[in-house]
């Protein structure tokens, strides 16, 4: 196998990825900051932020109220829009030159494509999609938990020879740490050497999807195959919750809904205070989605669903009987204002 271009012995600091879009830095990557803290205490690593854009200095006061102990901002007019050539060589570089022992990602569309093309740069490994991070006790090195085979089984991967140990991260696995805004860290300015001939391709227009982002609801109403395609009483439920819908693979391949808003193993990890599953059968692939929600209420009208063994609260009735009195009860107690 081909050497990484830098060893262990060189390799220091957990490196996160802060990836931003139009100046908003992405949950995942507060997420990761917090994630990266908890791992670096009582270790003496130091937690450092990369940010790639344009003008955008300001988010990393956020990534140090998060857990980073210094952000290292690459400033530049050709990093105002994320394009796949621009943002690996500079990434690439900072890598390079840094030498991170490990580096984490968020995995969101631009997250894995970066991460993809940077391991394949400085030869190392890549653990795609984890859905947990920890330190071996004995060797310090970090394992990535992945779900394997359709889910049947849980993978923990390590790294031990190539450098960074790169690892990309479900958005919602970690909750974001409530910001600190007493912690003090450092700011450094990198150089950025770009030029327009460096990058291939054009961003014609920059299109913002749907808006809905299901892993920071508080509220998650979801639907499964019981409701046969009928969304209204989740829909209102939801709304008077002032929460989210959201659903199980089955709705997507009915063509009922589209796959924005699909919890699981191929969906979205959420992590609400409350999550109401309606019509859900409660398969791996689909609770993997949903088991850090602080409480879970399932309604099913089989009493040997498996998803009544995750549920704190469970309903044995037909979802079309058991909402509407919710939904009445919800009125009664003053959520019709969407629950704000
Ligand atoms: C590689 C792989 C990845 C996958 N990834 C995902 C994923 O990310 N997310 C995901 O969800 N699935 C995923 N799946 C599919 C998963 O295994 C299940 O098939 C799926 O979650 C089942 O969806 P469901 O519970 O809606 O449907 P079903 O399993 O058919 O369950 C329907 C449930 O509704 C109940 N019910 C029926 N009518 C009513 C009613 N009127 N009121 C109340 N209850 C009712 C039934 O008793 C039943 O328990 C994946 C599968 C594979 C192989």
């Amino acid at each position: 196998m081909t050497k990484s271009l830098y060893g262990a012995q060189e390799a220091s600091g957990i490196w996160v990825y802060l990836e931003q879009d139009q100046g908003r830095l992405e949950g995942v990557s507060l997420e990761l900051a917090g994630k990266a803290r908890e791992l670096a205490d009582g270790r003496g690593i130091p937690v450092v932020g990369v940010l790639l854009g344009d003008q955008m200095s300001g988010l990393a006061q956020e990534a140090i109220a998060a857990g980073a102990d210094e952000v290292r901002v690459a400033d530049h007019p050709l990093l105002g829009q994320y394009t796949t050539d621009g943002y690996t060589k500079v990434f690439t570089e900072l890598i390079l030159e840094g030498k991170p022992d490990i580096l984490l990602l968020g995995a969101t569309p631009n997250g894995r494509d970066l991460a993809g093309r940077v391991a394949v740069r400085v030869r190392t490994g890549l653990t795609a999609d984890c859905t947990d991070l920890k330190l071996d006790e004995k060797t310090g090195l970090l394992i990535g938990e992945v779900t394997g085979f359709g889910g049947g089984i849980l993978a923990y991967i390590k790294c031990p020879d190539s450098r960074p140990q790169m690892n990309t991260v479900r958005p919602g696995v970690f909750a974001v740490p409530e910001p600190d805004s007493s912690r003090q860290g450092k700011v450094v300015s990198v150089p950025v050497k770009l030029a327009e001939k460096d990058i291939k391709v054009q961003v014609l227009e920059h299109v913002v999807g749907g808006g809905v982002d299901i892993t920071r609801a508080q509220v998650v109403v979801a639907a499964g195959r019981g409701c046969q395609g009928d969304f209204a009483l989740v829909n209102e439920l939801a709304g008077l919750l002032g929460g989210e819908v959201g659903w199980s693979r089955v709705p997507v391949d009915e063509g009922w809904v589209s796959r924005d808003c699909m919890i699981g193993q191929t969906g979205y990890v959420t992590r609400p205070k409350l999550a109401i599953v309606c019509g859900i059968s409660g398969a791996f692939q689909f609770t993997v989605g949903i088991e850090k929600a602080e409480t879970i209420v399932a309604i099913n009208v089989d009493p040997e669903a498996p998803i009544f063994e995750q549920a704190d609260y469970c309903i044995v009735d037909d979802m079309f009987n058991a909402l509407p009195p919710l939904i009445e009860a919800v009125k009664r107690a003053g959520g019709g204002n969407g629950g704000r």
